[in-house]
């Protein structure tokens, strides 16, 4: 037996951080992921032997481009772009495409890595991937958009296949950026298939797509208050964010009876005492989404609300937490004020949003704390069954679909309690999906041998 076969926990962070210089949220993400593994595999000889966790760590591959394009002032424009493929285990490499100033490859590396466990989590045939660009969308035109959705595209391509890998939208990439990329990719390979989710709905998209994060990481927040006999009537909930993910989930909470306190953006949050209802949130969407406005000119529209400026909302104490913005947002700082105001449970809608020391405030606390990779599956999910129906050329209905989602968030939730139930009533999501999202990729590695 090779001594490399049993490094412990340190020695292989150590090696994680020697083989990723410079990488900060890919090297976090693995050690979130590796502080549960390594109890799993302590008495389970062949994944040491077979190196099963440092072969996770690593992605299949990392494609890296230059992406050109003009823009409306006739200056040519150089961004990066990539397409991590991280795993593809269990079926083709499927996550979102992010647009963002904020993305390196360090990101897309820990994005890719979290979405090979999460979409194991939703029990559906889809390996882990992600993409994206530095591209900002923020300013500019339509046309100068489409330029670079199409520009991304002309590299992309050759990448991705139906049952290859099937990119989808992240921040900064939503139906009308897959519309262009669906039309270049279409134009350069003369192909209809389903090489991309997230699709308008005339040209091969799901129903309840859009709506699906959201509303899953609230069904999965439902099935955590359900196992303690709870549920969300009366329920006080503070949300950050205020794009697709957040909005759709303020929208659950307010259909299962809570309250929803707060939304926000880059520039700061509102808090609506009073309530943030449907047609707060139908006002939010139209604002965000088709005017792409910003956050604050809520309180003009609402006048029981507040702005603040550059902060986040986890001072504003409530029984749920729901965090939809973006990795990091919530330090150890936020979890400890949080639990201390009487916040019951936390379920992330986006990916990453809470630290390493958050997620041991919340941990230790013994919160009901669902992480990632288990609450917001539910978008991937309903693009896994997008995949399905463009496999079948068939549509189901909105009614079938709603059934499906909710009965994949139950699953994923059941799925964490195999390994995440501790006894005395406390039930660690984060061991429970790390564990059992690890172990379905891991036995298909197993059954593959060396490659
Ligand atoms: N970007 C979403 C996620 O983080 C969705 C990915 C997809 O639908 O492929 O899971």
């Amino acid at each position: 037996m090779a001594v490399a076969d049993h490094v412990d926990f340190p020695t292989f962070m150590e090696g994680v951080k020697r083989r990723n210089p410079g990488q900060p949220e890919f090297v976090q993400a693995v050690q979130e992921v590796a502080e549960d593994i390594f109890d799993f595999i302590a008495d389970k000889e062949e994944y040491h032997a077979q190196q099963i966790l440092r072969r996770i760590a690593e992605p299949d591959r990392v494609v890296s481009f230059r992406v050109c394009w003009e823009d409306d002032n006739g200056n040519i424009r150089v961004q990066r772009g990539w397409r991590v493929q991280n795993n593809n285990a269990i079926g083709p490499y499927k996550g979102g495409i992010r647009f963002h100033p904020s993305v390196t490859e360090s990101v897309l590396k820990f994005l890719a890595f979290e979405q090979t466990f999460k979409n194991a989590l939703t029990g559906l045939p889809m390996g882990g991937g992600k993409g994206g660009s530095n591209f900002n969308p923020k300013g500019k035109s339509v046309r100068e958009i489409m330029r670079f959705c199409q520009s991304f595209m002309t590299e992309l391509y050759r990448h991705i296949g139906a049952d290859v890998d099937v990119p989808a939208g992240d921040i900064g990439v939503g139906g009308r950026e897959i519309g262009f990329m669906f039309g270049q990719y279409k134009r350069i390979t003369n192909e209809f298939t389903g090489v991309l989710t997230g699709k308008g709905l005339e040209w091969g998209g799901s129903l309840i797509r859009t709506e699906a994060t959201g509303y899953g990481a609230v069904y999965f927040l439902a099935n955590m208050l359900a196992a303690k006999g709870q549920d969300l009537v009366g329920k006080s909930a503070v949300i950050s964010g205020s794009g697709n993910v957040a909005t759709h989930a303020a929208e659950k909470i307010v259909q299962l009876g809570g309250k929803v306190l707060t939304l926000s953006d880059s520039g700061g949050f509102i808090h609506d005492p009073d309530g943030i209802t449907q047609e707060k949130i139908d006002w939010v969407k139209a604002h965000k989404t088709h005017r792409r406005g910003r956050i604050e000119d809520y309180c003009a529209e609402f006048k029981s609300a507040t702005f603040t400026a550059g902060k986040t909302p986890w001072a504003v104490p409530c029984d749920v937490v729901l965090p939809c913005a973006t990795q990091n947002e919530l330090n150890g700082d936020d979890a400890k004020m949080l639990v201390a105001n009487g916040c019951i449970a936390v379920s992330e809608g986006a990916n990453m949003p809470t630290d390493l020391a958050g997620v041991h405030v919340f941990k230790d606390a013994k919160i009901m704390f669902a992480p990632g990779k288990a609450a917001n599956a539910g978008g991937v999910a309903v693009s896994g069954l997008e995949m399905s129906q463009n496999s079948g050329r068939r549509s189901w209905s909105e009614a079938e679909l709603q059934q499906m989602l909710k009965d994949i968030m139950a699953g994923i939730h059941e799925r964490c309690l195999t390994y995440g139930d501790q006894g005395g009533g406390y039930i660690d999501y984060v061991k429970g999906a790390n564990i059992a999202g690890f172990k379905k990729v891991a036995d298909a590695m197993l059954a593959f041998g060396v490659v």
